[in-house]
Order: C-alpha cells, then sequence, then structure tokens
C-alpha cells in the first residue's frame, strides 16, 4: 500500500485557515470583506475578549437562500468567479472562496441570512431566512427562519479546536486594536457606507455615511489629524503594455482594440511637519482592497525625499483605481499583496503625483505644531510591531520578539478615542493607528459546545441591548442624525479652506523685520508673523540649485590657491574610488597623493577650508555606510542629492552671521522660487508661521 493519502477535508480546511485566518482582525477582514462584496450599504461589528470569544458581523447586502448558505462552507464555493479567465480581472475583494469553511473549521459558528425578495413582485416565491450552526467544520443545525434581508455571522471561540493557534494571540487590546485598525481601513475605502464596531463595553467606531473622504478622517480621527493632511488626486491613461491579449484565434478583427483605460489617484499626504517613526501610517489601496506594497512603499518615500528626513515616514492614504486586468491579486492567501503588471508606470505615478501636490500645496507650519512634531519627540501612535494588515508576514513575529515594549507602548500611547467626535488628539499626535484601551479580562474560553450554543443564542435575541460608555454614548449613533452630518460636512470644509490657506506661496512677498540674534529671520506677511532660520532657508535654495546645475553638467567649479591635502583610511579610500566621478561631475577636481592621501584641486563655489573637508569626511562617511554595492547598483539619485545636501549644508550661510536687510530680502526671494521651501534637505523645517489668528487669540482678541 502506498504512503500517500488524501487529507480529509477537516484537515485540508484547517492547514488553509492558516493561511488565511491567524488572529481574530483575518477573520473581521473575511466577513467584512465578503459584507462589503454582497453590496452591503451598512456594517456593524461587535467583538468580544479581543475577537476570541465572539466576533459578529451583520450586513444589509443581498444575502443568501437555503442552498448557497451551505455551500458557502464547502471548500472553493464562491459566487465570484466561474472560469480562469475570470482570475484576470478580479472586482471582487474575495475570490478563493476559502475564507468561510476556513473560519468554520477553527471555531463556532452560526449564520443567519436572508435574500432579497425577488425583484419581480409576479414570482410567488416565498422568502425564507435561514439559520446555520457549524462547529469545527461539522454542520450542527439547518433552520428555516423569520429575518431581516442580509447576513449575520457570529463566530466564537476561534481556535477552541487549534490550542496551538490559540497560544500565538496576544493580549486582547492588541488583538482588538488589530480589528480596529482594520475596520478603520475598511470605513477609510468606503465612506459612503455606514460602519460600527463595538466591544462589550465600547462603541469603538461609529461611522454613518458621510459624502467624502476628508468627512470620513474628521468622523474617525477628529479635526486634529485632519489638519495635518492635504489632499491629492491625479490621473494618467494606461498604456497598452501589459494588458492580457486574447490568444489570436479568439480576436475579433472586427472589435475595435479596446481602450486600455486609465489610472485614477485620490488621497492625503501629510505635511512634512508631520513625521512618523514608521510605515504603520501609509495606507494604500488598491480598487478599495487595503494592501502592503514594497513598490510603493518606495514610490511614497520617493515623494519625501529631501523633504522629511530619510529615517522618518509620513502618514498617507492613497487610494488608487485602475482597470481589474492591470493588477493581480491572487498572489498572497490573505490578499494583501498584489502584483502590477506595469510596475515601473504605477511607481513613477503615485511618486510624481505626490511630489507635483507637495510642491503645489507648499504647506507651511505653524511655529506650535512644529514643537511637538519632530519624529522622535513624537512616536507613533501604533507599536510598530503592529501591522495594520493581519497575516503580514512578520507582523506578529515582531510582536512576539517584545511583547514587553508592544505593551509599554500602547501604554504611552492615547487611548483611541472611544466617541470619535468630541475629544481631539493632542497636536502632534496622530491617531491613525487606532488602538484602544481596554479593559482586558481573561479569556475564559468557552469550552462545552452547550455552554456556548446559550451565549451565542443570546446574542441573537432581538433587542439586545449593548452597553455603552457612559451618556456621552455617541451623538454619532443615531442614523442619518442630518444635525450630526451638517456638522461633519461644514467643519471638514472649514478645516479644508484654512489648510488651502496655509502655504509658503506667499514667501516672496514678506517683509524682513529684523534677525533674532543674528540666526533667525523674523518677517511680516498678511497671515502673521515668519520666522525662518537662515541657515536652512539658505541650504534649500542652494540645495535645488546644486540639484539643477548638475543636471545640465553647468556646476561651477574654483580652483582652490593651493590644493588641499586631505588623508584617508583604507576603507575611505575604497568608498572615495566609488564615487569619484560624481563628485566630479559636482565641481570637485581630486587627485590621489600618496596612497593615503587625496589633493583637491577644485571644489565646487562657495566650499572652502574647513567646510570643504568635513562636506567630503560627511560623503564618504554616508556612502561607506551603503555597504560594499556596487557603483551600477548604488541608487545614483541617492548620491546625487546626498552629495547636493552635503555640499549645500557646507556652504550655506551659518546661523550667528548677521545679514542685512538687502540680503534677508534676497533669501527670502530665493527660497520662495524653490520647489520645497516647507524643509531644508534633511527635513528640518525652514520657515514657522505665528498665524494671525492664533496671535489674536493668544492676546484674547477672539
Ligand atoms: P469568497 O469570498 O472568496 O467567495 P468565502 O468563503 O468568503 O469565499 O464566501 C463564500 C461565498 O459565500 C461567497 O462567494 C458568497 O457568495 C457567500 N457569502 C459569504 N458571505 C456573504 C455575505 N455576508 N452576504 C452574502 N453572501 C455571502
Ligand atoms: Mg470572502
Amino acid at each position: 500500500m502506498g504512503r500517500i493519502r488524501i487529507l480529509p477535508d477537516q484537515v485540508a480546511n484547517q492547514i488553509a485557515a492558516g493561511e488565511v485566518v491567524d488572529r481574530p482582525a483575518s477573520v473581521v477582514k473575511e466577513l467584512l470583506e465578503n459584507s462589503l462584496d454582497a453590496g452591503a450599504n451598512r456594517v456593524s461589528i461587535i467583538v468580544e475578549a479581543g475577537g476570541r470569544k465572539l466576533i459578529r458581523i451583520t450586513d444589509d447586502g443581498h444575502g443568501m437562500n437555503r442552498d448557497d448558505a451551505l455551500l458557502a462552507f464547502e471548500r472553493h464555493a464562491t459566487s465570484k468567479l466561474r472560469t480562469a479567465d475570470d482570475l484576470l480581472s478580479i472586482a471582487t475583494l474575495g475570490f478563493r472562496g476559502e475564507a468561510l469553511p476556513s473560519i468554520a473549521s477553527v471555531a463556532r459558528v452560526i449564520l443567519e441570512t436572508c435574500p432579497a425578495p425577488p425583484s419581480e413582485p409576479s414570482i410567488n416565491e416565498q422568502v425564507v431566512g435561514t439559520r446555520l450552526e457549524i462547529a469545527g467544520g461539522k454542520i450542527l443545525h439547518v433552520d428555516d427562519a423569520a429575518l431581516p434581508r442580509g447576513t449575520t455571522l457570529a463566530v466564537a471561540d476561534l481556535f477552541f479546536n487549534t490550542p496551538a493557534r490559540r497560544k500565538y494571540l496576544r493580549a486582547e487590546s492588541t488583538e482588538l486594536a488589530h480589528v480596529t485598525a482594520l475596520v478603520t481601513h475598511y470605513a477609510l475605502a468606503h465612506p459612503e457606507k455606514h460602519f460600527e464596531l463595538a466591544s462589550a463595553s465600547h462603541n469603538i467606531i461609529s461611522a454613518p455615511p458621510v459624502a467624502r473622504t476628508a468627512e470620513r478622517i474628521y468622523q474617525i480621527f477628529g479635526k486634529e489629524t485632519l489638519s495635518q493632511l492635504l489632499p491629492v488626486a491625479a490621473e494618467t491613461p494606461l498604456q497598452r503594455a501589459g494588458l492580457p491579449e486574447p490568444p489570436p484565434w479568439k480576436r475579433d478583427p472586427e472589435e475595435p482594440a479596446r481602450d486600455p483605460g486609465s489610472m485614477r489617484l485620490s488621497g492625503f499626504y501629510s505635511k512634512p511637519e508631520l513625521q512618523k517613526l514608521n510605515r504603520n501610517s501609509i495606507y494604500i489601496f488598491i480598487n478599495k482592497r487595503i494592501i502592503r506594497d514594497r513598490l510603493l512603499m518606495h514610490a511614497i518615500t520617493e515623494a519625501y525625499r529631501n523633504v522629511i528626513p530619510p529615517t522618518s515616514y509620513p502618514v498617507v492614504l492613497l487610494f488608487l483605481e485602475m482597470p481589474p486586468e492591470e493588477v493581480d491579486v491572487n498572489v498572497h492567501p490573505a490578499k494583501t499583496e498584489v502584483r502590477f503588471r506595469q510596475q515601473s508606470l504605477i511607481h513613477d505615478f503615485v511618486r510624481d503625483s505626490l511630489r507635483t501636490a507637495l510642491i503645489q500645496a507648499r504647506p507651511a507650519a505653524g511655529f506650535l505644531a512644529a514643537l511637538d512634531s519632530s519624529a522622535a519627540a513624537s512616536p507613533s501612535l501604533m507599536p510598530p510591531a503592529i501591522s495594520p494588515l493581519p497575516g503580514m508576514p512578520g507582523a506578529s513575529v515582531a510582536i512576539d520578539s517584545d511583547p514587553e515594549s508592544l505593551e509599554n507602548a500602547q501604554a504611552d500611547t492615547a487611548a483611541f478615542q472611544l466617541t470619535p467626535r468630541q475629544p481631539t488628539p493632542a497636536p502632534g499626535r496622530l491617531p491613525f493607528d487606532a488602538h484602544i484601551q481596554h479593559s482586558c479580562g481573561s479569556l475564559d474560553s468557552v469550552e462545552s459546545a452547550e455552554a456556548w450554543g446559550e451565549a451565542v443564542s443570546a446574542l441573537f435575541k432581538p433587542g439586545i441591548s449593548q452597553p455603552v460608555e457612559d451618556g456621552s454614548q455617541n451623538q454619532l449613533g443615531g442614523t442619518g442624525s442630518t444635525g450630526y452630518l451638517a456638522d461633519v460636512a461644514s467643519t471638514t470644509a472649514r478645516i479644508e479652506a484654512e489648510q488651502a490657506a496655509a502655504t509658503l506661496n506667499h514667501l516672496g512677498s514678506l517683509k524682513p523685520l529684523a534677525q533674532l540674534r543674528e540666526s533667525f529671520i523674523l518677517a511680516s506677511g498678511d497671515d502673521g508673523l515668519w520666522i525662518i532660520d537662515q541657515h536652512v532657508a539658505h541650504e534649500r535654495v542652494l540645495f535645488e540649485k546644486i540639484l539643477r546645475d548638475r543636471q545640465v553638467e553647468k556646476v561651477q567649479r574654483q580652483r582652490l590657491l593651493m590644493p588641499m591635502l586631505v588623508e584617508l583610511r583604507p576603507w575611505q579610500m575604497v568608498v572615495f574610488a566609488r564615487i569619484a566621478e560624481e563628485l566630479e561631475r559636482n565641481g570637485f577636481e581630486v587627485e590621489p597623493f600618496g596612497p593615503h592621501t587625496l589633493a583637491v584641486k577644485a571644489a565646487p563655489v562657495g566650499l572652502e577650508g574647513a567646510e570643504l573637508e568635513r562636506m567630503l569626511a560627511e560623503v564618504i562617511e554616508q556612502s561607506g555606510a551603503d555597504s560594499g554595492q556596487s557603483p551600477q547598483n548604488q541608487d545614483l539619485t541617492t548620491l546625487r542629492s546626498r552629495i547636493a545636501a552635503s555640499i549645500a549644508c557646507h556652504s550655506a550661510i551659518k546661523v550667528n552671521t548677521a545679514l542685512d536687510p538687502v540680503r534677508m530680502e534676497w533669501l527670502l526671494l530665493e527660497l520662495a522660487k524653490t520647489s520645497h521651501p516647507t524643509s531644508c534637505p534633511h527635513g528640518r523645517p525652514i520657515a514657522l508661521l505665528y498665524s494671525w489668528k492664533d496671535i489674536q487669540r493668544a492676546f484674547h482678541r477672539i
């Protein structure tokens, strides 16, 4: 007898479950996606004990009839795909038909579902609902039931029969944080839908439908967050390249060539003053599906290059829409990774759109906001270990590696706003990665089937009251409370208008008033009092000029009267050899002068003496950190901007240097001409505004 056996379905499902569901948030993700695929306009979710004890999701989607309800729990049963060709253009969030059987194999599930009545009343078909109970993959009961249209799924005792998995679950508050982050993402992607998330004791998210994403951001994160973000929108036609063509024998010669369509981008990005220590506040959606993608992460980081420090990350909410055949979503079990057919096109489109938006908006930083906003001073609200996406490789590993620091980090951060409208987060803090401080009960998983049955049935009793925090229970709660919605709309519009006004576009018309300690320029404008750091301002001016000159090979060099000798260690010589050519194109003339010494004969105009020496040491040091990459592989753009930044820094006007009014005016005018007058190439702010409004407010005039 052979050795090979076909695995029983139950075992196969548990293995699949390992890929699809690894924690409560991934269950919520699959169920939420199903609800959205079912066309739901309202989804409410209740979780208990961080989702270990219970996850219950109710939608008003198209529901299922009895046959479909039973089929839904079969492996690879899906209504969303028919043929392999359909895989080329997936327009739904789900398509594998694996989620429900996987979840049902590791939990106890009750499904209650009822389809919509037939559209033609003449068909005299009785619409009945179905109630289905499954535990560990076995169907226990199927009954008809009178139910409203839509679907409710209750998933209780997750991993009750797979103790190894259960062991890997983290603290309830951590799991709840993951669930919250996930629901937050989908709520952001669908402002037109109603989302609710509640734990046993709190209303966590309550977001009635609104007209625009900006309003949804305000609804969920509050005023402070919205006022730190700027909108971006762009569109580009797609080329034919990469589109799947039908084979020649299937092609219809009569049919005109298909329009490859276009790619649209919309969303929000943070002003340079807002900096995060990790990527957790960058959200990317492709056709409303939340994904993690290195290519697009790179494009975003590129857009912010030399605007924020290389070690910081912005906050970005990016929604990309493209024809489904442009993106392959069938590459990851949890569907969180995708592959683009036209990678570089998409990468450059994202980078350039964001960069252009940053250049056009030239957002001005307020003085007080800048005080709180250095990345070092404001840790990300979500501990780095918490990936907003469940099922991402590395997410749980990182958490497991240092649970201590995770809990501490959580304790540091502000509680997620339980009543989103009231308390706004402190300036400089961005509760993007929502997290909840939750009264942690112990995990008392109900082991026996009867006890479980009672517990879950209780949840289905009509009129179950949902204990909520206190009297402040959200003004948002009421559906369609028009007052609330009008309020959201008008506040959002006001914040957006303030944002648009806070720009550095008027920099050129500022009047320099004086110099503060020979280091900062004070200038007045219609919008208030400006304080400008003279060194970084000049640095930005020089940086952009050097890059421009380098681009057209027009760098101005000056001969040194005496060659300057620089001693280098052997590793520094190696690095120097690697970057010598680029240095030369930037105006340097350097020759070896013995085995450990270089003779610098010419340098870019404005760079002299000790500063010249420091600049060279700095660039060699930084390039050395790139560790042994060959020049071809080394990112030439990085090297170029590194050299430009270093030359700029070492030849710019220093602090403690007296400037006469003419020179101050010149500097402001030059700064006004730059693309990014907001921050120096290393990411420090250049000009800060004490707004007229703040000044009036501080003097109690308004
Ligand atoms: P997939 O989403 O990949 O198709 P699932 O296992 O998640 O696979 O779901 C199986 C099928 O069950 C779906 O294709 C859909 O037809 C049906 N289904 C699941 N959830 C819902 C829901 N909330 N409302 C209506 N139909 C649903
Ligand atoms: Mg699904």
